[in-house]
């Protein structure tokens, strides 16, 4: 039988790891053959919450669950892991500025780095969810010398999947009918999802809509669905999240399919003129087990402008936490 792979959840005790935890032990995130083994990583406050959670899940009796450590130590909690799923972060508070944002990040991700980077499993791959998740990826990169870059990803899997859904729902086609959506860039407000690429059975995306609702209506949709579900739910979107997480390591491990693509915030090699080095999504395939950033797309006026503006707003995430010698 196949030995457990060990899932380090951070966060674990929160909204979107109660929705994850699940899916993770159920055999979602790396297939019905895998078993697994959960490590929980919370704040000394939130360990009893987390307590809580781990009993619902031996309740589930899940046949592949092999075993859940609950710690508020990070090298406890990343030591020999082979999968980090880092959702714990300090959330933006009433009148906090992005830099004070960016500190109490610096404190959780800066640590959470050099965990990793002195116990991990050589196989160690990270997705960073918590926000402001590039950012933060940005810094526990930045903390892990020893492990290769490619392992340390940010999450806009979920942007893609929300792209996706919306343009369904515009073309009524099944979702399954588009492909090659890219989301650009960081995972906030200024995000590009970008359907010049994208293809709806087989034909360009931008072609099939106007071109104002591309404009006026989709992009805004996609980039500000976390305040419509806040608006609507009375609490941040969690289970959505939690899902795009699971495709996103799903895809890392087993493959993007023929003819398709997903998208990842992915350390840049210069690719597409965002500066090597930043932390920030693009068009990616996965061939064994790892992402590659898909190459030779040309880019008009209209997306270079978007692109451009995005990955400026990373430089200066990256500008401000270099300031505060979180990097
Ligand atoms: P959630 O579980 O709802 O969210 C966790 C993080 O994911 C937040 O940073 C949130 O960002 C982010 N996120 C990314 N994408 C999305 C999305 N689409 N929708 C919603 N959130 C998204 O937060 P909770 O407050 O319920 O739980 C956080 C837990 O983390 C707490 O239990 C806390 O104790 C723990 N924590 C653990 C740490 C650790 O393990 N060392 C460190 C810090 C906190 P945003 O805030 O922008 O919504």
């Amino acid at each position: 039988a196949q030995a457990p792979v060990n899932v380090t959840v951070t966060g674990a005790a929160g909204q979107i790891g109660y929705a994850l935890l699940f899916r993770v032990a159920s055999g979602q995130l790396l297939g019905p053959d895998t078993p697994v083994k959960l490590r929980l990583l919370e704040i000394p406050q939130a360990v009893k919450a987390a307590e809580g959670t781990a009993m619902e899940l031996d309740d589930c009796a899940f046949p592949l669950l092999k075993g859940i450590d609950i710690t508020d130590d990070a090298n406890k909690a990343f030591d020999g892991t082979n999968i980090a799923l880092l959702v714990g972060a300090r959330p933006r508070g009433k009148g906090m500025e992005r830099g004070d944002l960016l500190q109490a990040n610096g404190g959780i991700f800066k640590p959470q780095g050099e965990a990793i980077n002195a116990g991990a499993a050589d196989d160690i791959r990270v997705l960073v969810v918590g926000n402001p998740a590039n950012t933060n990826a940005l810094i526990a990169q930045q903390h892990a010398p020893d492990v290769p870059a490619d392992r340390f990803t940010a999450m806009t899997r979920l942007d893609h999947n929300r792209a996706i859904a919306q343009v369904a729902a515009k073309l009524q086609v099944p979702v399954t009918d588009i492909k090659k959506i890219t989301i650009w860039g960081n995972h906030s407000a200024t995000q590009y999802p970008d359907l010049f690429h994208a293809e709806v059975d087989g034909k360009i995306a931008a072609e099939q809509v106007d071109g104002e609702w591309l404009r006026e209506t989709f992009i805004p949709t996609v980039a500000k669905r976390g305040a419509a579900i806040i608006e609507a739910r009375g609490a941040s979107s969690a289970a959505s999240a939690a899902s795009a997480a699971v495709d996103h390591v799903y895809t890392w491990v087993n493959g993007t399919p023929e003819g398709d693509w997903t998208s990842a915030a992915v350390v840049s090699d210069g690719s597409y003129g965002v500066p090597e080095g930043l932390i920030s999504s693009f068009p990616v395939t996965s061939r064994g087990g790892r992402y590659e950033i898909v190459q030779g797309l040309e880019i008009d006026e209209f997306s270079r402008a978007r692109i451009d503006a995005s990955v400026a707003e990373l430089a200066e995430e990256r500008d401000t936490v270099r300031q505060l010698g979180l990097i």
